[in-house]
């Protein structure tokens, strides 16, 4: 996924005539904070690295994985900055991490853990400097106590240094939903920008987590005329030619059941590798990454990929597939609509505010929508693909800033 962002990164620099040294610049960070972080027994490395803040403050996660490492770190703030300039949000790029494993720890350490790491950085962050948000392996209760930890040592009672609270806590309406909602916007504005808006179509999901159920909900009512005729989770796929019921799908979820384990006259189970080599107008891929690759590539029938989970195709598989005429509708701009949610919280809690559902959906959509114009407005002036286009479209506003 890194390596492919970097690829995209260079090919939009020379498209805009960046020097070496300019995308050398580019791709270093403003600021690499590495510290020690305690559960009250153990220490872990952790990280925050602010990349790049001319549009705004650093904005990006914190992850709590055994594998976090710096040069990751790094890479996936860069990103950041490349995500949030897409869809034009004043923030900049940031990332941060430690080293630890979670799972192994008890919910005291855990808590003594997230809080060690905000008195480590309390200098290096804050509503107008550095904005973080849970990541992999980190949640709204996490971020809670890092949010009152920072809260004590400051005296801010904004809430704003941190996204992705619980509601009680200061977060936004509409964040669970906000992925995948704002996937079916993009999906329905490229669409409409492609002249396919109108037409009968198919598709199929991998994937039907928090962000394939609201994807699913929000295309039932955006493009009814696409129908839903083949779905998966981790444990397998089913599929119909008389369509599938998004609510059924996202009920077998509910109750915590496998696809696999689901019965049903109308429906046949498919592997997740059939799922891919569906016959279908529209493939979602809201999983993981890499799950379109060298080995499968040649077997994909679609016409459109969203790419909703983070890097779901290859590099490789990526410039096949756009050299056959696929349409890959890019992580960056399919999946936006979850920092998009970040940012309006933000300015709920620097307003005092708290915003209703259907205002914070509408204010995303409006943002993606936006995004999605400026992209293939790119793409078809410069005659490249939408991946190329949205990397371009990032670092041509990132040039204006500078
Ligand atoms: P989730 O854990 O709620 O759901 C993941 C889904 O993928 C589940 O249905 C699971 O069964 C399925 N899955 C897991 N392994 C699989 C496999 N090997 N084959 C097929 N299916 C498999 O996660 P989510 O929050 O819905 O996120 C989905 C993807 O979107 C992730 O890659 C995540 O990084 C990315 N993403 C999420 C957000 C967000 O706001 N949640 C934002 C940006 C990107």
């Amino acid at each position: 996924m890194l390596e492919t962002a970097q690829e995209f990164i260079t090919r939009a620099a020379k498209d805009l005539d960046w020097t070496d040294d300019m995308i050398k610049k580019f791709l270093t960070a403003d600021h690499i904070h590495t510290f020690e972080v305690s559960d009250g027994n153990k220490t872990y490395s952790a990280f925050r690295i602010q990349h790049d803040n001319r549009r705004g403050p650093y904005k990006g996660g914190i992850r709590f994985h055994p594998e976090v490492d710096k040069d990751e770190v790094q890479a996936l703030a860069t990103l950041m900055t490349v995500k949030n300039a897409v869809t034009a949000l004043p923030f900049g790029g940031g990332k941060g991490g430690v080293a630890v494993n979670p799972k192994e720890l008890t919910e005291s350490e855990l808590e003594e853990l997230s809080r060690d790491f905000v008195r480590k950085l309390q200098k290096h962050i804050g509503p107008d400097t550095d904005v973080a948000a849970p990541d992999v392996n980190t949640n709204a209760k996490i971020i809670d106590w890092m949010v009152d930890e920072y809260e004590q040592l400051t005296g801010d009672i904004s809430r704003a240094v941190m996204t992705g609270k619980s509601i009680a806590n200061g977060g936004s309406e509409g964040r669970a939903a906000a992925t995948g909602y704002g996937g079916a916007d993009v999906l329905s504005e490229v669409l409409k920008q492609k002249g396919d808006d109108k037409k009968d179509m198919t598709y199929a999901i991998q994937g039907v987590g928090n962000v394939g159920t609201h994807f699913m909900f929000r295309e039932e009512k955006l493009l009814p005329q696409v129908l839903l005729v083949a779905a998966a989770d981790s444990s397998g796929g089913l599929s119909s030619g008389f369509g599938l019921s998004a609510t059924e799908m996202a009920k077998i979820r509910q109750q915590e059941k496998k696809f696999r384990d689901y019965d049903s006259q109308d429906t046949i189970h498919i592997t997740n590798e059939e799922l891919l080599r569906e016959e279908v107008d529209i493939l979602v891929l809201a999983a993981l990454g890499g799950v379109i690759n060298k080995d499968n590539m040649k077997d994909v029938r679609a016409k459109y990929i969203l790419e909703l989970a983070n890097g779901p195709v290859t590099l490789e598989a990526h410039d096949y597939l756009t050299k056959k005429g696929v349409i890959i509708i890019p992580d960056i701009l399919a999946n936006a609509g979850g920092v998009t949610a970040s940012l309006l919280e933000w300015q709920q809690n620097r307003a005092g505010e708290h915003w209703d559902e259907q205002t914070v959906l509408s204010k995303i959509e409006t943002y993606l929508r936006d995004a999605v114009d400026q992209v293939t407005t790119d793409a078809t002036n410069r005659d490249i693909c939408l991946k190329e286009a949205a990397f371009y479209t990032a670092l041509k506003r990132l040039s204006e800033d500078n």
